[in-house]
């Protein structure tokens, strides 16, 4: 997932590509490895799965834009790895109406609701019993969906971190990984889309099928429906979006199948056969979900000139550290993402070369310097690469200190010992683990015992940069010279009004948001001749404008409130949309904030609602 949330907040494989996907031997091998594993206990689930496990899910569902619900029946495969009577799954918020195990009625309990993690759905089985069925609908309460009403009706979920639950019971745990395969029944003229094998083409009746028979962790269960057409990118890529965008979104992704290629190069083959990209509503609180076979994105990115495409390296790289080698609980939450920012610029350093995944990686580095202040005022634990989020949202640890504390440890490390050794290492790592969980501890001492004889140990501080808080004195150096450029035509600005001296138009997108955010005390004056100057608040780039209208708000630059209104009420990506709110609550603009999100409210996923709501109380 992506989107650096700034204040609250391979691969030689066990499977390789597409060939072995439909090789029912291959899997079969693959889902016995990962019964043996045995997983470690998750704060964040009431599931037992060391006791008996789900293993594949057959999933039937009938989507009611009408209602807004899901009426469906979860049929799990089990297995028994313990003496039970019961297997234990979570949900939250469903209605569920029956439940059968091996087709007999059985009589079941559900605890009652807590915070986040909802409640336990105990169903009683007997030593040999072979599989469960649960009929069921969804509610109200299903933060995962969000449904869009108007013409163009659309669903989509964003199940991750704990959040499948509330559209299918399951074990909804990271460590917990499932097979299935799904029949959904949408209205006709619409398409419905899974992280799994899609249709290109809508069907008559509105039925379609769906397999994913390499086992995925729960918080990767995606469903999509939309008036959506796909066009295809190159032999294993491709892109849906609503007729409105696919033609703009087939161009700025064109470069998919060389970031592909590239990313194989890097780590070993991609494991999942087709990567192709599902293009979303704005409402989309994310950026992107890399949910398998089918990343969710945002259409924020969609700028034109293809330069804010490293979100689809982002999601791309998640393939590998994520979907392929899992963080155990979402403590280890860094694992996942500091290691696909890593991968992201590797990516993007080898399909547009090193300057410009430099330019990247000083965002990144701004990035984290702030989160790490604004966190450590609140609490400084959570800038610790490993959390403890028991008794608390796993959201709260969705910050940018697992994605760009992590990024930089990594790339220290890869700094340390030099790029050849460090390279084996990950692809050694990659293909060792693929499939299975990892968590903090096993990831250190694989790393110390394999990186041994580079004395990684003394040469990069491990302890202090995963157990400490803040941001060790190591860190390494991002080279941009464009970058500091950039940043120096600010300091000038400020001094000297000249705006002749600023080459706006030769600047890339990072070298523009280098110099709005180091604007050293932006006034009124500065802000009105940079936008007579550059024409700034006509951007087409959401990067840009979101630094801007944040200056806008600091500098009460009127002009463009109707602009931040619309950009607000238009646009759910919590990345952006928070620190907007935050701002004008911190300039004394709380009444302006109220106003618009009474607006924009109804327009927003439950992720970004969640948060929003705690600002604007
Ligand atoms: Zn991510």
């Amino acid at each position: 997932m992506r989107f650096i949330i700034y204040f609250i907040a391979c691969i030689a494989l066990a499977l390789s590509s597409c060939k072995n996907e439909n090789n029912p031997s291959q899997s079969e091998k693959v889902r016995n490895m990962i019964a043996a594993s045995k997983l470690a206990q998750d704060a964040h689930s009431y599931s037992r799965p060391n006791e008996i496990r789900v293993k594949h899910l057959t999933w039937n569902a009938r989507v009611d834009f009408d209602k807004k619900i899901i009426e469906a029946t979860a049929i799990y495969e089990l297995q028994h790895l313990a003496p039970a009577d019961e297997v234990v799954l979570d949900v939250k918020a469903l209605n569920i109406t029956s439940v059968q195990v091996d087709d007999i009625e059985v009589k079941y309990a559900v605890s009652e609701e807590k915070p986040f993690i909802g409640a336990s759905l105990t169903i009683p089985v007997k030593r040999d019993s072979k599989q469960i069925a649960i009929s069921y609908n969804t509610t109200e309460g299903a933060e995962a969906l969000l449904w869009m009403e108007g013409e163009q009706p659309f669903l989509f979920t964003q199940s991750q971190a704990v959040l499948a639950r509330t559209w299918i019971p399951c074990q909804d745990s990271p460590g917990v990984r499932i097979t299935y395969d799904a029949t959904v029944k949408v209205s006709p003229g619409l398409m419905a889309l899974m992280s799994a094998t899609n249709p290109t083409e809508k069907t008559v009746d509105g039925v379609y099928h769906f397999k994913m028979d390499q086992p995925i962790s729960t918080y990767l269960m995606a469903l999509a429906v939309g008036d959506v057409s796909f066009r295809s990118l190159g032999n294993r890529t491709g892109v849906y979006a609503t007729k409105d965008l696919i033609d703009v979104s087939a161009k700025e992704f064109e470069d998919m199948q060389a970031m592909l290629e590239a990313a194989e190069k890097l780590y070993g083959p991609y494991a999942w056969g087709r990567y192709d990209v599902l293009v979303l509503p704005a409402a989309f609180p994310f950026g992107g979900m890399e949910n398998p076979r089918l990343t969710f994105a945002t259409p924020t990115i969609l700028a034109g000139d293809k330069s804010l495409v490293s979100l689809i390296a982002h999601e791309l790289a998640h393939s590998w550290s994520g979907n392929l080698v899992t963080n155990s609980t979402w403590d280890d939450f860094w694992l996942n993402e500091g290691f696909t920012v890593y991968f992201e610029e590797r990516i993007m350093e080898e399909v547009y070369g090193r300057e410009y995944s430099e330019m990247l990686a000083l965002l990144n580095k701004q990035d984290l310097e702030r989160s790490v202040e604004e966190i450590s005022a609140i609490n400084a634990d959570d800038t610790k690469l490993k959390l403890t989020l028991v008794n608390r949202n796993p959201d709260d640890g969705m910050t940018d200190i697992a994605y760009n504390k992590g990024y930089f440890f990594l790339r220290l490390c890869e700094e340390q010992v030099g790029r050849e050794k460090w390279d084996d290492f990950l692809k050694k790592y990659f293909s060792e683990h693929a499939f299975q969980v990892m968590d903090t501890e096993r990831f250190l001492d694989y790393l110390r015992k394999n990186l041994a004889s580079e004395r990684i140990e003394e040469k990069v501080n491990i302890e202090e940069w995963v157990y400490k808080p803040g941001i060790p004195s190591n860190i390494p150096i991002v080279n941009s010279n464009r970058m500091e450029l950039a940043k120096s035509s600010a300091t000038k600005f400020a001094q000297n009004g000249d705006t002749k001296a600023i080459r706006w138009s030769e600047w890339s997108y990072q070298e523009k948001v280098a110099f709005l955010t180091n604007m050293p005390a932006p006034n009124l004056m500065q802000i009105k001749q940079l936008d007579k100057s550059f024409s700034i608040s006509s951007t087409k780039n959401n990067e840009v404008l979101f630094a801007w209208l944040d200056l806008a708000i600091i500098t009460e630059y009127k002009e463009a409130y109707p602009q931040l209104e619309e950009f607000l009420i238009r646009v759910g990506r919590r990345k952006f949309v928070a620190p907007l709110y935050e701002r004008l609550i911190s300039t004394n603009q709380k009444d302006i904030a109220k106003e618009i999100y009474q607006k924009a409210r109804p327009n927003y996923h439950s992720v970004t609602i969640n948060t929003i709501d705690e600002m604007i109380k």
